[in-house]
């Protein structure tokens, strides 16, 4: 079981274990803001809720633009495991421009998760020449985004609300972004 860690300012910083949690929260640099009721961690002295999320007191200045590295798993959690062709369950990755064409293997921008069928009829070809259209345009998630992933929180409802909007906020004001231009 793991916490996310947010800075002071909200943002979403790490994912750490619980134990590491509770340590930051009992020597008072953070502050739990969503513990898990259900279930009860024990010290020698005191119990408490398992912290879902943790909030650091004192704000930790990132010094670089973490980027995400690539990776088959990542590709199919963000394309939230539907095929980037027909819409149907992905259990797969599809090189839009394939390797062998010269497109990047590990790319974000050049892969989209895909269903078996598709991947196999679009074979070694672009879309276009497979008359195949890509309904969703790829794209590299956020950090943040992938340590949500990476907590297994799926649920929106299991955070509070101020949380999920925020973490909603990076791909969707984008979104609302370009749709408005
Ligand atoms: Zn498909």
């Amino acid at each position: 079981m793991q916490t996310l860690v947010l800075n002071a300012s909200y943002e979403p910083l790490a994912v750490v274990s619980v134990r590491r949690a509770i340590v930051l929260v009992l020597t008072e640099k953070a502050v739990t803001e969503h513990a898990d009721s259900d279930r009860v961690i024990r010290s020698a002295t005191q119990e408490f809720p398992a912290p879902l999320v943790v909030r650091l007191l004192k704000f930790v200045r990132v010094p670089y633009r973490r980027r995400l590295p690539w990776s088959r798993n990542g590709v199919l959690d963000r394309d939230g495991r539907r095929c980037g062709y027909c819409g149907s369950r992905a259990e797969s990755i599809d090189h839009v421009l394939p390797v062998s064409r010269g497109g990047a293997a590990r790319s974000w921008f050049n892969t989209v998760a895909a269903c078996l069928s598709c991947n196999q009829a679009k074979a070694d070809r672009t879309p276009a020449e497979a008359s195949m259209r890509l309904l969703v345009e790829p794209f590299e998630p956020k950090v943040q985004r992938a340590l949500v992933l990476a907590l297994g929180v799926r649920q929106t409802e299991s955070l509070p609300d101020w949380l999920s909007d925020t973490l909603a906020g990076h791909t969707s004001a984008r979104r609302a972004a370009l749709a408005a231009s």
